[in-house]
């Protein structure tokens, strides 16, 4: 990144380097640095995820923990696998979901 910022037109730009600066030169220093500012983007999932029975899952196929009526999860915590694409469309579909089935067990009785 340093070689393309000091090439034109970039390096006509810049006033200078912010991070990790100029003292970080060697690759020590640079791993330092990394190791210090690097973080991720949380997308937890599938903690409380949904399965057929209590051995492998917590939740059944309505959203139902296990061994109980009427408690159910309904959000990102519930998908047996981790999605490919990001996580909010997804759990609103799961609270959609949900909430048409928490009907249907009313209707029912
Ligand atoms: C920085 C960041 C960026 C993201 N960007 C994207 C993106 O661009 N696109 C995308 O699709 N997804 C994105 N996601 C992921 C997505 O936002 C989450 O995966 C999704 O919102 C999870 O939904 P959830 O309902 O499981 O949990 P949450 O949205 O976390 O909802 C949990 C809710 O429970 C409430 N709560 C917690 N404890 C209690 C309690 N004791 N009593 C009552 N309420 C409680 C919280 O206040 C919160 O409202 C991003 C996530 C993060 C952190």
């Amino acid at each position: 990144m340093r070689r393309i910022a000091a090439t034109g037109p970039m390096h006509e730009i810049i006033a200078s380097e912010l991070k990790p600066g100029a003292g970080a030169e060697s690759d020590m220093a640079l791993e330092a640095d990394i190791r210090a500012r690097t973080s991720t983007v949380f997308h937890p999932c599938g903690t409380c995820s949904m399965g057929p029975g209590p051995a492998t899952s917590v939740l059944d196929a309505r959203l139902r923990v296990h061994g109980t009526g009427g408690l159910r999860v309904a959000d990102a915590a519930i998908f047996p696998v981790i999605p490919s694409g990001n996580l909010n469309a997804p759990s609103m579909m799961v609270g959609e979901k949900a909430a048409a089935m928490i009907l249907e067990d009313l209707a029912r009785g």
